[in-house]
């Protein structure tokens, strides 16, 4: 199949979720993780509609920029970022959707105060509290927003969690509901540079049911240029 086809039977799928649940298909956006394709393959995703482009690893990332590659669409950064990488990637995303620690984000604050910018991230949750995984708990989350007041060079938008590895349909349900939970609690105190317009769940395998449990936007790498080549 080709990144054309792929894309829309995500997008059908998309939609058939999102009006099994009552919600608007509009309502959930499409970001192509593109670890691990090149350039071409980028546009030709952007071509075929999807709404950003999400990439992991830095040096992929100023490779793909210097290349012009996301012209048209946002891109945002959804690897584990290194405190001492955040000068290549704040100022040239507009999303960095994978902020997993405390440090990480006093590095993203000076970097942005230096560039005079507001710098868009998302939170990312360890929603399954995997130990090797990043992010921060639950009761984290609301620790850093106690603080976000520290962070005036940073602009919550929401939320991110990559869920344990499932083949089971359904299997995550109960993560992507915490998550969604998490969320609206957080909407319902937040403070002035916080939003929880993004939640952002959903891989290839779980996407659909990500989005029955409110998912606002989906990362999506196989299903749109297949199995990756490492
Ligand atoms: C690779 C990746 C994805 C997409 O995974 P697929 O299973 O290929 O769809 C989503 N989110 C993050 C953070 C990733 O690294």
């Amino acid at each position: 199949m080709s990144i054309a086809e792929n894309i829309a039977a995500i997008r059908a799928q998309m939609d058939a979720a999102a009006l099994a649940a009552g919600r608007d298909p509009k309502s959930v956006l499409l970001c192509a993780a593109t670890k691990m394709n090149d350039a071409e393959a980028v546009r030709e995703a952007i071509r075929c509609g999807v709404d950003c482009c999400g990439e992991n690893r830095v040096q992929e990332l100023v490779a793909k920029l210097a290349d012009d590659a996301y012209r048209g669409r946002p891109v945002h950064f959804i690897g584990h970022l290194q405190t001492n990488k955040v000068k290549q990637v704040v100022g040239k995303v507009d999303l960095i959707q994978s902020v997993d620690s405390l440090r990480l984000l006093q590095a993203i604050q000076k970097e942005a105060a230096r560039q005079n910018i507001c710098q868009n991230i998302l939170l990312e949750v360890n929603i399954g509290q995997e130990e090797n995984k990043t992010g921060f708990t639950a009761g984290e989350v609301w620790e850093v927003l106690e603080e976000i007041a520290h962070f005036p060079n940073i602009a919550v938008n929401g939320l991110m969690a990559i869920p344990p590895i499932c083949r089971i349909p359904g299997g995550n349900d109960k993560f992507f509901q915490e998550m969604y939970n998490l969320a609206v609690d957080i909407t319902a105190k937040k403070g002035d540079n916080v939003s929880m317009e993004i939640l952002s769940m959903g891989m290839s395998g779980d996407f659909a049911d990500a989005i029955r449990c409110g998912s606002t936007m989906i990362r999506v790498g196989t299903a749109i240029f297949g199995a990756r080549q490492y």
